[in-house]
């Protein structure tokens, strides 16, 4: 009856170098998430365990992007849950959901357990309009679960992501829950953008005129992670197509051929 489908919880690849920026927060989420890991016997049960970070901002800023890297570098199964899809129409099956994703990420530990579009799993308890009060229960059971993790060992986290992070119930931001709330937002400094850049072009052969900078600086200043990736995957298939189109001229040189041989020109793209 249309269960939340889980996949196994494995160890993303998605490392630090492939953020660009947001340096700030990534030195909290490491301070929050693996410091703790590293000195077990120093974060013990004197202290009340702190279990989830909470990132909010606009979509497209790398929020998905930061918890995977985390989960990387701390070697974390990363279970990732979108709040929409664990909401389900049969009585009861809402909460059976989301206990069920405790459940999973308890035996897939050391874990870390993604929320993404949290307010829509969480939402402030009778704002919904659903008569049967679903989603108050959903959210009573998330608090439980939550609770829970403290009790737990510490090889357990949440990490939860909204756009909107004033639609979400208040108790989850409470200490020992999602107490420690992070922005992920975008910067109009061209700097931060040539990060981005950095970051995303780390794996393309550039070709030798291109200047990350430049390119930064012709970007819009409200230009997201996620506008910066189509720009780039963009001007990577334009240079990929140009090599097909030599290639299909001088098709002896195709078998050599290969996707090391993409020199990607952003500039020549943008222009
Ligand atoms: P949403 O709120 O829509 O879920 P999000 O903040 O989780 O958005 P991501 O899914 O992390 O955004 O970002 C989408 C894509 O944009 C990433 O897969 C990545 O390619 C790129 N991206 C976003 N931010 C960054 C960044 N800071 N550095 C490098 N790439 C980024």
């Amino acid at each position: 009856r249309n269960r939340a489908a889980l996949g196994t919880p494995k160890v993303p690849n998605v490392k630090w170098e492939d953020v660009g920026g947001l340096e700030e927060v990534k030195k909290v989420i490491l301070d929050t998430i693996q410091l703790p890991l590293l000195y077990k016997h120093l974060f013990s049960s004197k202290l009340r365990k702190r279990s989830g970070v909470l990132l909010y901002g606009p979509p497209g800023t790398g929020k998905t992007l930061l918890a995977k890297a985390v989960a990387t570098e701390c070697s974390l199964n990363f279970l990732s849950v979108k709040g929409p899809e664990l909401i389900n129409m049969y009585v009861g099956e809402s909460e059976k959901n989301v206990r069920d994703i405790f459940e999973k990420a308890r035996s897939a530990r050391p874990c870390v357990i993604f929320f993404d579009e949290l307010d829509s799993l969480a939402p402030a308890r009778g704002s919904s309009s659903d008569s049967a009060g679903v989603m108050d229960r959903v959210v009573s059971q998330l608090l439980v679960e939550i609770d829970g993790l403290s009790d737990n060992s510490q090889d357990l986290f949440i990490i939860g992501a909204t756009n909107r992070p004033d639609l979400l119930d208040s108790a989850l931001l409470r200490p020992g829950r999602f107490d420690k709330l992070l922005y992920v937002g975008v910067t109009s400094d061209a700097s931060y953008r040539e990060r981005i850049l950095k970051a995303q072009t780390r794996k393309y052969k550039l070709h030798e005129n291109v200047s990350l900078l430049s390119i930064a600086q012709q970007c819009p200043p409200n230009f997201t992670g996620a506008d910066i990736y189509a720009l780039c995957a963009d001007a990577w298939y334009h240079a990929a197509k140009c090599l097909a189109e030599t290639l299909e001229a001088d098709p002896s040189r195709n078998s050599e051929a290969s996707a090391d041989d993409v020199i990607v020109d952003i500039d020549d793209f943008m222009t």
